[in-house]
């Protein structure tokens, strides 16, 4: 849930694995927002709000005049902060259909 009052909903919850070291890696969607661009192609940049949540933005998206508005995805981050980031959609793939639909 998000907090109340809070001027946006989140996309969901950033989802973690644990690599074959044993270290967490955080994974993020493989496809922008707009599900119109592959992040490994076009870059991404992830900025932490300090809030607890984190914006992956992409950066084809972003570079449009103006930016277009849900240029990013919004995911809640939990625990401590994973030692390195991947991409990856298969995680994400019910998220994907639910934001292409709406
Ligand atoms: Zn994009």
């Amino acid at each position: 849930m998000d907090a109340p009052g809070s001027m946006w909903q989140s996309d969901g919850d950033v989802i973690y694995r644990t690599d074959a070291v044993g270290e967490r890696v955080g994974v993020f969607p493989a496809t922008c927002r707009r599900g119109e661009h592959s992040l490994d192609n076009v870059g991404y940049r992830a900025h932490d709000t300090g809030e607890g949540f984190l914006q992956i933005s992409c950066n084809a998206c972003f570079q449009e005049t103006p930016p277009r508005y849900d240029h990013y995805w919004v995911l809640r981050l939990s625990g401590p902060a994973p030692a390195r980031a991947e991409i990856d959609d298969q995680p994400y793939l019910n998220l994907l259909r639910a934001v292409q639909l709406s």
